[in-house]
């Protein structure tokens, strides 16, 4: 167990990691970031920060050091320069970040568990392109396997001459069928030390442009229909890579049934509204997993919540937004306001 007062280090400097750090202080932890870019905004509220690159070992030997345990907040940190990270445990585990950091191997993941992503085909070259439109037709999307986020690495195919036309990036890809979905929702759990599962209610989710918009919990009926099998999918993918921490899976409700999009090792955007309106938030039971601590309640602390991202230049609006005395406001400290940027969130509570 690592007690209160000693130091949870954390990788990526980001807003999950400015969240995960202001829980660890609630419960007496120190955070220590690790992040190339200076301008850290999960930085900002820890009491300490390296500033330096992915691959330069020595730094990350000397971060490990002085933590008790290390996370992560950001699913696109390089895997082999972890290595220098020795002993010092890394939670979650190395397996999940390899795991969620391709969409190929996500998939083939899910599939061995029993879950069902949308048919797709895999591009490692112009070669590959015939077979793939052959195989999983028109319309579909076009992704990066690796470094896409927020619908960026993305292209929607209407046609075989739109696939045709596109100059394709030298990196491999993966071509999916387009889900015609009745909505979005998220699956997010979080698992112990001890193998302990608990479930947050899951929210409906509605994306523009590629990027979260809202979530809504209590979902619609057909989200909580389609929640058994979903939660079966992300316990069984928790349990099969022993994982510890908080674990999303993101699917598309369908009249044949959830359709499994991606996993994140960590904690999510669409689970924001826990810090309000959960009993415990996803970001004090991360935590509280990492550091072998026992897990708090994940009930619902409302009728109903809803969390809207404010994006872009939507933070202008902060003043009027706390005009309302219902509204909770999150912002980030971000400098830079740029058009689809996730400055905040806004969550409100129907008790
Ligand atoms: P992703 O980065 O894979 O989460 O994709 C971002 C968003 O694009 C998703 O939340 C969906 O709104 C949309 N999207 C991605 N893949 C598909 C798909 N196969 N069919 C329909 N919509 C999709």
């Amino acid at each position: 167990m690592i007690t209160p007062g000693e130091t949870i280090g954390i990788l990526g400097g980001g807003q999950l990691g400015r969240m995960l750090a202001m829980a660890a202080a609630q419960l007496g932890y120190r955070a220590h970031v690790y992040a190339p870019e200076a301008d850290s905004i999960a930085a900002e509220v820890c009491g300490d920060f390296t500033c330096a690159g992915w691959y330069d070992g020595e730094a990350l030997a000397k971060f490990a050091k002085a933590c008790a345990v290390v996370t992560y907040e950001f699913e696109n940190v390089p895997v082999p320069p972890l290595a220098a990270l020795g002993a010092t445990a890394v939670l979650p585990g190395l397996n999940a970040l390899e795991i969620a950091q391709d969409r190929v191997s996500e998939k083939r993941f899910a599939e061995k568990l029993g879950g069902c992503p949308a048919k797709w085909a895999q591009i490692d070259g112009p070669g590959d392109l015939d077979v793939a439109l052959d195989s999983v037709g028109t319309p579909g999307i076009l992704k990066t396997c690796r470094d896409g986020y927020d619908g960026k690495g993305q292209w929607r195919i209407a046609s075989p001459a739109d696939f045709k036309a596109l100059d394709l990036p030298a990196k491999p890809l993966v071509y999916e069928a387009l889900v015609d979905f009745a909505c979005e929702f998220s699956v997010i759990l979080v698992r112990g030390a001890d193998g302990d599962v608990r479930f947050w209610d899951s929210a409906e989710n509605v994306h523009k442009g590629g990027i979260l918009a809202r979530s809504t919990v209590p979902g619609s009926a057909l989200v909580l229909a389609q929640l058994g099998e979903a939660r079966d999918l992300a316990a069984n993918t928790a349990e099969a890579l022993d994982y510890v921490g908080v674990l999303t899976l993101e699917f598309f409700a369908t009249g044949q049934g959830p359709v499994f999009n991606e996993m994140a090792p960590r904690v999510h955007n669409s689970g924001h509204w826990t810090i309000e309106g959960a009993v415990t938030s996803q970001f004090e039971n991360h935590i509280r997993a990492i550091c072998g601590l026992p897990l708090g309640d994940t009930s619902l602390a409302a009728k109903q919540v809803d969390m809207r991202n404010v994006i872009g230049d939507a933070a202008e609006d902060w003043a009027a937004i706390l005009g309302d005395p219902a509204n909770h406001l999150h912002l980030y400290g971000k400098a830079a306001v740029r058009p689809g940027r996730k400055m905040g969130h806004v969550t409100r509570l129907t008790l």
